[in-house]
């Protein structure tokens, strides 16, 4: 038996089921340096997905690895019932960066509970219970999350949680109202009043959403989505919590957030993935306004821990230092340029999106009915693989694949990526 085979019949034996992999036989990756990650075989890979965008400055970087090894010989951890210097300069950074008015962060270990907080947060604030979510938006595992999720993949048990509905997604490609960009009257953003007047009180606490659909198959909605719908909510007397999960820290290219393309303040925002290199670090950040209405106790035990708090910085650092997003802007435009031109290419390409870093094809098998084509999305993954690149998957069929490497990564480590690609794309069939 190889090493590899042997971990994965034990990970098999030991570990849940739904503990899902990528691949027939899954990589089992022992190292990485940089856009590059090694499997216990001693196999080398091009990572272009970043353990699903979250290596946002490069594996085992050298300035977060010195930080978090410089802490953990100082102070473990102290829980949020002590305030600590480390804990306020990341949170102070973290307003400085985030757009508008912006200023008070909660922090947790992970996108589910950042957005868990958010949710509470604007209940407490509004004072009331209805939130509307998206149609193929994700917000994470725990249950109030799952609940949040409108992705048949990720709601394991039917959604028991009163006063959460979901509106239309602003899916272009597959306009839940036929429209085309032609004809787009944007009715996914006004389907936010009808799902305000027939599915709720009339008295939402909060509208959350991710400014690019992320695990839907970064579903990037039309320019003035957000304007129209967040405008909508706020008629209605509800905040705008913006799931900044994936599309934070420069992913989405020349903007530190990704709304801040769309031209929105939103009162809460999540964050997570990307903020602190893979270190465990959710965040929440709110407006003065909003935060302060939360002065009731509660605990996070390993929010905010030290060590964490040391890797968030550290990479906050290292992205201010080498403008991180403008980086992602301009190798997401080399990225973009290839995919257009396999879609020139590939009957089987249905749509190229994305911004950034953050950039996706959706593979269908016929361009007409746009019938979804898991099975070529995971031909490309394998042929991807074995020419030593690692791709993401996505979407409600999973026919889509994702593509975020790290936003530092080098011209020449995308040349030698999108090589790969283009002999991977020739090989599916
Ligand atoms: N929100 C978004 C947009 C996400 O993509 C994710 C994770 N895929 C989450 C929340 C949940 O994050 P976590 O897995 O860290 O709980």
């Amino acid at each position: 038996m190889s090493k590899a085979s042997d971990v994965r019949a034990r990970q098999a034996e030991f570990l849940f089921p739904c503990v899902a992999n990528y691949y027939k036989e899954p990589v089992v990756i022992t190292s990485g340096q940089g856009s590059r990650v090694t499997d216990i075989e001693g196999q080398e890979y091009l990572d272009f997905f970043g353990g699903i965008l979250t290596v946002s400055i490069g594996h085992s970087n050298p300035d977060v690895t010195e930080a978090v090894s410089q802490q953990m010989r100082t102070l473990g951890h102290t829980s949020t019932l002590y305030p600590t210097e480390g804990q306020v300069r990341v949170a102070e950074k973290l307003a400085r960066l985030s757009p508008g008015k912006l200023k008070k962060s909660f922090f947790t270990n992970s996108g589910s509970e950042a957005d868990e907080t958010a949710v509470v947060l604007a209940k407490i604030f509004t004072g009331r219970q209805e939130i509307i979510a998206l149609r193929h938006g994700y917000h994470g595992r725990t249950h109030l999350a799952m609940a949040l999720t409108a992705n048949v993949n990720y709601r394991l048990i039917p959604n028991q949680l009163a006063g959460i509905v979901h509106a239309a997604a602003p899916y272009c490609y597959r306009c839940p109202f036929g429209a085309t960009p032609q004809s787009c009257g944007l009715e996914c953003a006004k389907d936010i009043e009808t799902t305000i007047q027939t599915q709720t009180t009339g008295k939402p606490a909060a509208f959350i959403a991710e400014p690019i659909l992320g695990v839907g198959g970064f579903i990037t909605p039309p320019p003035e989505y957000f304007q129209v719908a967040v405008g909508i909510v706020r008629k209605y007397g509800g905040v705008f919590i913006c799931d900044e999960v994936q599309t934070g820290f420069g992913r989405t290219g020349g903007k530190w957030f990704g709304i801040e393309h769309w031209g929105v303040e939103p009162e809460i925002m999540t964050m997570a993935k990307g903020i602190a290199n893979g270190w465990p670090v959710g965040a929440t950040i709110a407006t003065d306004e909003v935060a302060n209405a939360w002065t009731g106790a509660t605990i996070s035990t390993f929010g905010g821990n030290s060590v964490s708090m040391a890797a968030a910085d550290a990479t906050l650092t290292v992205m201010e230092k080498e403008n991180a997003p403008k980086r992602a802007e301009e190798r997401g435009r080399e990225l973009r340029a290839r995919l257009e031109q396999y879609k020139e290419m590939y009957p089987w390409v249905g749509d190229v999106r994305g911004m950034g870093l953050m950039q996706a094809l959706e593979l269908v098998d016929d361009r007409k009915t746009k019938a979804p084509s898991p099975t070529k999305t995971n031909a490309l993954m394998e042929a991807a693989k074995k020419h030593g690149l690692l791709l993401g998957k996505g979407g409600l069929h999973g026919n889509t694949i994702r593509i975020a490497p790290g936003l530092l990564i080098s011209k020449d480590e995308m040349d030698d990526g999108l090589a790969r690609f283009d002999r991977a794309m020739a090989e599916v069939k």
